[in-house]
């Protein structure tokens, strides 16, 4: 019998980090590139803390990547890539060493108690709607199909200083 296809879905990773965030972000690219294939990669902006504002800037970027994972499973290889790179949570939102969160999976919806998707702060924070359009210009919001692009202009959270990397 043939094996059914493997169904392999686009989702959108973005990545943070105000600890060493160059090495960091440098181990986590290549930790996602072995537990996915990596798709794009956006430039990397250099943001003021959200949050907690009293801790060092933050490098953000957002990668495409595409997975036959289920969207927990996915979750699960993002959670151990943060365990890797020695992620401990004190304060919360304070300091990491590498934040990897689902900002996209498909088009899928999902609200329970481990995964949102779309994460709540693509609609709110630049440094994840930025990066984002940087390399999915066309993408439109899964729960009511608009253009992700006239968010832009509605931001709640501007924290991106500069583009520090192409
Ligand atoms: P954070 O401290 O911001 O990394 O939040 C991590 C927690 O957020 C985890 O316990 C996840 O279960 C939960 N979470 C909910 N939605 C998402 C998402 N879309 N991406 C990553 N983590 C998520």
């Amino acid at each position: 019998m043939t094996p059914p296809p493997t169904i392999r879905k686009t989702a959108f990773i973005a990545c943070g980090s105000n600890i060493d965030p160059r090495p960091n972000l440098g181990r986590a690219l290549v930790q996602l590139g072995a537990a996915v294939e990596r798709l794009r990669t956006s430039p990397t902006y250099l943001t003021r803390p959200w949050g907690v504002a009293a801790q060092a800037p933050f490098l953000n970027l957002v990668v495409a990547v595409r997975t036959a994972a289920a969207p927990h499973a996915l979750l699960d290889r993002l959670q151990e890539i943060e365990h890797a790179l020695g992620r401990t949570r004190t304060v919360r939102h304070g300091p990491r060493t590498i934040d990897l969160d689902v900002l996209l999976y498909g088009d899928l919806v999902i609200a329970d108690e481990r995964l949102t998707i779309p994460h709540p702060g693509l609609i709110e924070r630049d440094f994840m709607l930025v990066p984002l359009l940087d390399i999915a210009p066309g993408l439109t919001h899964p729960a009511d199909g608009r253009p992700l692009a006239a968010r832009r202009h509605r931001l709640r959270y501007r924290q991106i200083v500069a583009r520090v990397a192409p």
